[in-house]
């Protein structure tokens, strides 16, 4: 409990005799209604920390198919349902969208004006697209992930939010628009553009006709450059690396999305380290 009172986790009351200590605003994020805690049950866990003893084998075996980190490592990708962590990163997944939720439908709302349907791809356990179609009901929403994430997603009341199974990397349900939050950054820069590709097939074909993607994703170097978000943006960075992704700036993205055929992208950063980026065909 000291040893957490120094890093800000608790607080201790300065008093003689037996400390009593109080939860501090950090956490509290982790242990009240947030319930962000599963998100370091997830990050510090065995299965995405051990790999990182096997850096420097990584770094070394520079012949043979590219293969990630965790791969080395465990002999299967992140996403393999085989994973013991599986669904605590689907927890983990479903508490950060919960925290991001408001910020995104709070200050982005407006993107989302004017849409009649949207698919959530890579979209879990399908917390985003249900607060959005909470808040816009005329919006079709559809989830769609692998197959084992869907099969475990909770059943959902209500008629506009739908789950399908599918692979990014094959095809993508037609839609107005198509959302990627925190998909992007996991993958190298050859399989981006692909799954951009297959977005971009999805939706209608010109800007006016209302077609876009929508991502959510960090990108380096953008916005504050305290010591916090410097931290985070290098933690992000070498989490990403560790399961055959990238941290990448501005440039980087904008290449990945001319790459995949899109003409333009609206950036905007007002959500911490985040980045709520528009491309358009
Ligand atoms: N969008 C969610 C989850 C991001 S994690 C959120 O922001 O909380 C990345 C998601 O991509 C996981 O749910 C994972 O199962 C999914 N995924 C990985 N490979 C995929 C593929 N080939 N096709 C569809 N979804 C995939």
């Amino acid at each position: 409990m000291k040893l957490l009172t120094t890093s800000g986790l608790f607080a201790a009351d300065g008093g003689a005799g037996e400390p009593a200590y109080a939860l501090t605003a950090a956490s509290r994020l982790l242990v009240g209604p947030l319930g962000l805690g599963s998100i370091v049950r997830y990050q510090a866990g065995p299965v995405n920390v051990t790999p990182f003893f096997d850096m420097p084998a990584w770094l070394r075996a520079t012949d043979g198919p590219q293969q990630s980190l965790f791969e080395l490592t465990h002999g299967r990708s992140r996403w393999d349902p085989a994973n013991p962590d599986s669904s605590t990163m689907q927890d983990a997944a479903f508490a950060e969208s919960q925290f991001l939720i408001d910020a995104l439908l709070r200050n982005h709302g407006h993107i989302f004006h004017g849409l009649t349907s949207l698919v959530d791809v890579g979209g879990g356990h399908g917390s985003l697209a249900r607060a959005i179609a909470a808040m816009f009901p005329s919006i079709r929403c559809t989830v769609m992930d692998l197959a084992h994430v869907v099969a475990d997603a909770p059943a959902i009341a209500g008629g506009n939010v739908q789950f399908v199974a599918g692979n990014m990397f094959e095809s993508i349900p037609s839609a107005d628009a198509v959302l990627l939050k925190y998909v992007l950054h996991c993958w190298s820069d050859d399989d981006c553009v692909k799954i951009l590709r297959n977005c971009k097939n999805a939706i209608p074909s010109t800007r006016a006709a209302g077609g876009k993607v929508i991502i959510t994703v960090m990108v380096s170097g953008s916005g504050s450059r305290d010591g916090n978000a410097s931290e985070t943006e290098q933690m992000h960075s070498l989490f990403v690396t560790g399961i055959g992704g990238i941290g990448r700036e501005e440039q980087e993205w904008k290449k990945i999305f001319c790459d995949a055929g899109f003409s333009d992208y609206k950036m905007t950063q007002d959500m911490g380290p985040v980045s709520v980026i528009e491309i358009f065909p």
